[in-house]
Protein backbone atom coordinates (compact mmCIF):
# COMPACT_ATOMS: atom_id res chain seq x y z
CA UNK A 1 0.00 0.00 0.00
CA UNK A 2 1.30 3.03 -0.81
CA UNK A 3 1.34 5.84 1.97
CA UNK A 4 -0.32 9.69 1.23
CA UNK A 5 1.87 12.65 2.02
CA UNK A 6 -1.28 13.23 4.14
CA UNK A 7 -0.21 10.40 6.46
CA UNK A 8 3.01 11.13 7.76
CA UNK A 9 2.83 8.34 10.22
CA UNK A 10 0.73 5.45 10.20
CA UNK A 11 0.52 3.23 13.55
CA UNK A 12 -0.95 -0.45 13.17
CA UNK A 13 -4.01 -0.72 15.07
CA UNK A 14 -5.70 -3.80 14.94
CA UNK A 15 -9.19 -3.09 14.21
CA UNK A 16 -8.70 0.66 13.21
CA UNK A 17 -7.38 2.50 10.45
CA UNK A 18 -4.92 4.99 12.40
CA UNK A 19 -2.66 7.88 10.92
CA UNK A 20 -1.28 10.66 12.20
CA UNK A 21 -0.75 13.36 9.82
CA UNK A 22 2.33 16.12 9.69
CA UNK A 23 3.10 19.54 8.01
CA UNK A 24 3.33 17.68 4.36
CA UNK A 25 0.37 17.89 1.61
CA UNK A 26 -1.64 20.68 2.41
CA UNK A 27 -2.59 23.87 0.54
CA UNK A 28 -1.68 26.44 3.71
CA UNK A 29 0.60 29.51 3.70
CA UNK A 30 3.30 30.09 6.20
CA UNK A 31 3.93 29.96 9.11
CA UNK A 32 1.15 27.53 8.51
CA UNK A 33 2.55 25.65 5.65
CA UNK A 34 0.84 23.66 4.85
CA UNK A 35 -0.99 20.88 5.92
CA UNK A 36 -2.88 23.00 9.08
CA UNK A 37 -5.86 21.74 9.96
CA UNK A 38 -6.45 24.06 13.01
CA UNK A 39 -9.67 27.02 12.30
CA UNK A 40 -8.66 28.77 16.10
CA UNK A 41 -5.01 29.81 14.39
CA UNK A 42 -4.92 32.64 12.21
CA UNK A 43 -5.06 30.47 9.18
CA UNK A 44 -7.08 31.05 6.42
CA UNK A 45 -10.38 29.81 6.76
CA UNK A 46 -10.47 28.14 3.11
CA UNK A 47 -7.03 26.61 3.19
CA UNK A 48 -8.13 25.12 6.41
CA UNK A 49 -10.93 23.69 4.94
CA UNK A 50 -9.13 22.71 1.81
CA UNK A 51 -6.91 20.35 4.52
CA UNK A 52 -9.66 19.14 6.24
CA UNK A 53 -11.48 17.63 3.20
CA UNK A 54 -8.04 16.37 1.72
CA UNK A 55 -7.68 14.22 5.57
CA UNK A 56 -11.13 13.13 5.39
CA UNK A 57 -11.07 11.69 1.99
CA UNK A 58 -7.80 9.83 2.73
CA UNK A 59 -9.52 8.49 5.72
CA UNK A 60 -12.44 8.01 3.77
CA UNK A 61 -15.40 9.12 6.11
CA UNK A 62 -16.17 12.62 7.39
CA UNK A 63 -14.26 13.42 10.71
CA UNK A 64 -15.34 14.91 13.82
CA UNK A 65 -13.41 17.30 15.64
CA UNK A 66 -13.68 19.27 19.13
CA UNK A 67 -13.47 21.81 20.68
CA UNK A 68 -9.86 20.70 23.00
CA UNK A 69 -9.51 22.69 26.62
CA UNK A 70 -6.98 20.81 28.46
CA UNK A 71 -10.03 18.81 30.49
CA UNK A 72 -10.81 15.49 30.68
CA UNK A 73 -14.09 15.37 29.05
CA UNK A 74 -14.37 13.02 26.49
CA UNK A 75 -17.10 12.67 23.43
CA UNK A 76 -19.33 9.66 23.66
CA UNK A 77 -20.37 8.93 19.95
CA UNK A 78 -22.60 5.55 20.43
CA UNK A 79 -24.29 3.78 17.47
CA UNK A 80 -27.87 4.21 17.06
CA UNK A 81 -27.65 7.72 19.11
CA UNK A 82 -28.86 10.94 18.28
CA UNK A 83 -28.23 12.00 14.73
CA UNK A 84 -26.27 14.94 13.94
CA UNK A 85 -24.85 15.05 17.45
CA UNK A 86 -21.45 15.19 15.69
CA UNK A 87 -21.62 18.02 13.95
CA UNK A 88 -22.61 19.89 17.13
CA UNK A 89 -19.07 21.26 17.98
CA UNK A 90 -18.64 20.17 21.62
CA UNK A 91 -16.23 20.92 23.91
CA UNK A 92 -13.94 17.67 24.89
CA UNK A 93 -10.57 16.39 24.98
CA UNK A 94 -11.16 13.18 23.86
CA UNK A 95 -13.06 11.27 21.97
CA UNK A 96 -14.80 7.76 21.30
CA UNK A 97 -17.32 5.80 19.18
CA UNK A 98 -18.64 2.50 18.12
CA UNK A 99 -19.73 3.61 14.67
CA UNK A 100 -18.36 2.68 11.45
CA UNK A 101 -19.71 6.30 9.59
CA UNK A 102 -17.06 8.65 11.23
CA UNK A 103 -13.54 9.30 11.93
CA UNK A 104 -12.00 10.59 14.89
CA UNK A 105 -9.67 13.73 15.16
CA UNK A 106 -7.82 15.46 17.66
CA UNK A 107 -5.30 18.40 17.21
CA UNK A 108 -1.90 18.84 18.65
CA UNK A 109 0.98 20.72 18.12
CA UNK A 110 3.93 19.25 20.97
CA UNK A 111 0.65 17.48 23.35
CA UNK A 112 0.12 14.37 23.02
CA UNK A 113 -2.36 12.65 20.89
CA UNK A 114 -3.07 9.10 21.92
CA UNK A 115 -5.21 6.73 19.78
CA UNK A 116 -7.35 3.61 20.97
CA UNK A 117 -8.84 0.49 19.50
CA UNK A 118 -10.30 -2.76 20.88
CA UNK A 119 -10.39 -4.68 17.74
CA UNK A 120 -13.04 -7.46 19.33
CA UNK A 121 -15.42 -4.70 20.63
CA UNK A 122 -15.27 -2.65 17.62
CA UNK A 123 -14.79 0.55 19.71
CA UNK A 124 -12.06 3.02 19.14
CA UNK A 125 -11.03 6.38 21.16
CA UNK A 126 -8.61 9.28 20.43
CA UNK A 127 -7.51 11.79 23.22
CA UNK A 128 -5.64 15.01 23.23
CA UNK A 129 -2.97 14.46 26.38
CA UNK A 130 -1.12 17.69 27.32
CA UNK A 131 0.11 17.74 30.70
CA UNK A 132 -2.84 19.53 32.02
CA UNK A 133 -5.06 16.89 30.68
CA UNK A 134 -2.69 13.90 31.57
CA UNK A 135 -3.28 14.88 35.04
CA UNK A 136 -6.71 15.01 35.23
CA UNK A 137 -7.10 11.75 33.88
CA UNK A 138 -8.02 12.21 30.49
CA UNK A 139 -7.11 8.79 28.87
CA UNK A 140 -8.03 6.76 31.97
CA UNK A 141 -11.30 8.91 31.22
CA UNK A 142 -10.94 7.97 27.41
CA UNK A 143 -10.40 4.00 28.33
CA UNK A 144 -13.43 4.31 30.89
CA UNK A 145 -15.28 5.65 28.14
CA UNK A 146 -14.69 3.12 25.53
CA UNK A 147 -15.28 0.83 28.70
CA UNK A 148 -18.56 1.47 28.92
CA UNK A 149 -19.24 0.72 24.77
CA UNK A 150 -18.07 -2.63 25.66
CA UNK A 151 -14.38 -2.23 24.90
CA UNK A 152 -11.94 -4.57 27.53
CA UNK A 153 -8.35 -2.42 28.04
CA UNK A 154 -6.76 -5.48 28.34
CA UNK A 155 -7.08 -6.23 24.41
CA UNK A 156 -7.06 -2.26 23.21
CA UNK A 157 -4.37 -1.23 21.08
CA UNK A 158 -3.31 2.61 21.62
CA UNK A 159 -0.86 4.75 19.47
CA UNK A 160 1.37 7.70 20.69
CA UNK A 161 1.77 10.14 18.53
CA UNK A 162 4.27 12.78 17.84
CA UNK A 163 4.76 14.89 20.67
CA UNK A 164 7.48 16.97 22.79
CA UNK A 165 9.66 14.83 24.16
CA UNK A 166 11.38 14.39 27.93
CA UNK A 167 14.59 15.65 26.99
CA UNK A 168 13.02 19.27 25.42
CA UNK A 169 10.07 20.15 27.50
CA UNK A 170 11.68 22.29 30.16
CA UNK A 171 9.14 23.19 33.10
CA UNK A 172 9.71 25.26 36.55
CA UNK A 173 10.54 22.46 39.12
CA UNK A 174 7.75 23.11 41.17
CA UNK A 175 5.39 22.36 37.87
CA UNK A 176 7.52 19.42 37.61
CA UNK A 177 6.78 18.17 41.34
CA UNK A 178 2.90 18.72 40.71
CA UNK A 179 3.22 16.32 37.72
CA UNK A 180 5.63 13.79 39.01
CA UNK A 181 3.78 13.62 42.34
CA UNK A 182 0.49 12.21 40.06
CA UNK A 183 2.29 10.55 37.11
CA UNK A 184 6.09 9.50 38.37
CA UNK A 185 6.73 8.36 34.71
CA UNK A 186 6.84 11.95 33.57
CA UNK A 187 10.21 12.89 35.49
CA UNK A 188 12.59 13.53 32.84
CA UNK A 189 15.63 16.06 32.77
CA UNK A 190 16.75 18.51 29.57
CA UNK A 191 19.76 17.60 27.91
CA UNK A 192 20.96 20.98 29.67
CA UNK A 193 20.27 19.25 32.38
CA UNK A 194 17.13 21.28 33.85
CA UNK A 195 14.01 19.92 35.11
CA UNK A 196 11.47 18.93 32.63
CA UNK A 197 8.61 16.31 31.75
CA UNK A 198 8.16 13.49 29.60
CA UNK A 199 4.58 14.03 28.63
CA UNK A 200 4.79 10.57 25.87
CA UNK A 201 6.61 8.37 28.87
CA UNK A 202 3.43 10.16 31.17
CA UNK A 203 1.04 9.10 28.48
CA UNK A 204 2.57 5.37 28.08
CA UNK A 205 2.14 5.07 32.20
CA UNK A 206 -1.27 6.46 32.62
CA UNK A 207 -2.73 4.01 29.90
CA UNK A 208 -0.73 0.74 31.86
CA UNK A 209 -2.79 2.40 34.93
CA UNK A 210 -6.21 2.15 32.51
CA UNK A 211 -5.71 -1.76 32.40
CA UNK A 212 -3.70 -1.47 28.47
CA UNK A 213 -0.80 -4.02 28.65
CA UNK A 214 2.47 -2.05 27.64
CA UNK A 215 2.97 -4.87 24.45
CA UNK A 216 0.20 -2.92 22.82
CA UNK A 217 1.23 0.68 23.13
CA UNK A 218 2.93 1.92 20.09
CA UNK A 219 5.24 4.97 21.16
CA UNK A 220 8.51 6.30 20.03
CA UNK A 221 7.08 8.34 17.74
CA UNK A 222 9.47 11.36 16.68
CA UNK A 223 9.34 14.63 18.84
CA UNK A 224 7.71 17.35 17.64
CA UNK A 225 10.28 19.77 18.76
CA UNK A 226 13.08 18.33 16.97
CA UNK A 227 11.32 17.16 13.51
CA UNK A 228 10.48 19.65 11.72
CA UNK A 229 8.43 17.42 9.91
CA UNK A 230 5.69 18.16 12.40
CA UNK A 231 4.09 21.24 13.76
CA UNK A 232 5.69 23.04 16.65
CA UNK A 233 4.03 25.32 19.89
CA UNK A 234 7.20 25.11 21.07
CA UNK A 235 9.18 25.88 18.43
CA UNK A 236 7.22 28.68 16.85
CA UNK A 237 3.71 30.21 18.48
CA UNK A 238 2.33 31.45 15.51
CA UNK A 239 1.82 27.78 14.03
CA UNK A 240 -0.08 24.81 13.08
CA UNK A 241 -1.62 22.26 13.93
CA UNK A 242 -0.98 18.25 12.96
CA UNK A 243 -3.78 15.46 13.91
CA UNK A 244 -4.02 11.82 15.33
CA UNK A 245 -7.38 10.69 12.92
CA UNK A 246 -8.59 7.45 13.77
CA UNK A 247 -11.58 5.32 12.10
CA UNK A 248 -12.55 1.52 12.15
CA UNK A 249 -11.24 -0.64 9.92
CA UNK A 250 -12.90 -2.72 7.38
CA UNK A 251 -15.99 -1.43 7.56
ZN1 LIG B 1 12.79 16.52 21.86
Amino acid sequence: MTQSPISARAPRLRGARALFTGRAGGVSAAPFDSLNLARHVGDDPEAVEANRALLAREIGLPLVFVEQVHSADVLVLRSGGARGEESSIATADALVTDRTDIALAIMVADCVPVLLSDPVAGVIGAAHAGRRGLLGGVLEATAAAMAALGADPARTEAAIGPAVCGRCYEVPEAMQEEAVAALPAARSTTRSGTPALDLPAGAAAALVRAGLAPERIDAGAPCTLEDERWFSYRRSARTGRFVGAIRRAGT
